[in-house]
């Protein structure tokens, strides 16, 4: 998730995150349309849509700071695997049950990660970055789940996340370009800092 931290060393685009929830209202339909098109009438087969959505992905990434954004911090609530739970509560210097009372509750049933956080904002976001960031769960480390496979079957998620995720927003428009979906209208794209 957000990884204020995690992925501290991209450049700066100051995210409005307000704007980013307006726009992906207003491209809700379309990201639909482009989720029907991507399943029934796109010619690439589903790895090779892979291979664009991590280009696409590497092109974003690189002007975007989490830093400034961590919004996935702030709204999500990232999930813990038992061995993740014992780690994190060793860094704080709690016992595992004090850590679990204190901030987590029980995932959904049958998971690999059986916990996740209790409360938003993540309660170990501290100034906009992630305090424990080395050890932060694999849940985080893979937000916005943009590098694994499967984009094509795994696109109602992506469309949420337009909601709350710039990397995530951009990527979709910058699919739409690149496997050529017809759009209606000129598409909104975020602000950057300076831009205004
Ligand atoms: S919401 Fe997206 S852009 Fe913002 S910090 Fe999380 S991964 Fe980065
Ligand atoms: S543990 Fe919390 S603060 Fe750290 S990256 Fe995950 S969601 Fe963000």
């Amino acid at each position: 998730m957000g990884h204020p931290a995690r992925f501290i060393t991209f450049n700066i685009m100051a995210v409005d995150l307000v704007q980013i929830r307006k726009l992906a209202e207003t491209q809700e339909e379309e990201n639909l349309r482009f989720r029907q098109f991507l399943k029934t009438r796109c010619n690439l087969e589903p790895d090779k849509i892979d291979e664009r959505v991590f280009e696409a992905t590497r092109r974003v990434w690189a002007g975007t700071d989490c830093t400034v954004c961590a919004n996935c911090c702030r709204e999500m609530k990232p999930t813990f695997s038992e061995e993740e739970v014992c780690r994190i509560a060793r860094r704080l210097g709690m016992e595992r049950q004090q850590f679990v009372e204190t901030h987590l509750e029980p995932s959904d049933a049958g998971s690999e990660n059986p916990w996740r956080c209790r409360a938003t904002p993540c309660p170990f976001l501290k100034n906009n970055l992630c305090s424990i960031y080395e050890d932060r769960p694999a849940d985080c480390r893979g937000y916005p789940y943009l590098y694994e496979r499967d984009f094509v079957f795994r696109t109602m998620g992506m469309i949420e996340r337009t909601f709350t995720c710039p990397i995530v927003y951009e990527v979709m428009e910058e699919l739409k370009k690149s496997l050529g979906f017809l759009r209606t209208g000129s598409q909104p794209r975020i602000k950057k800092a300076g831009k205004r």
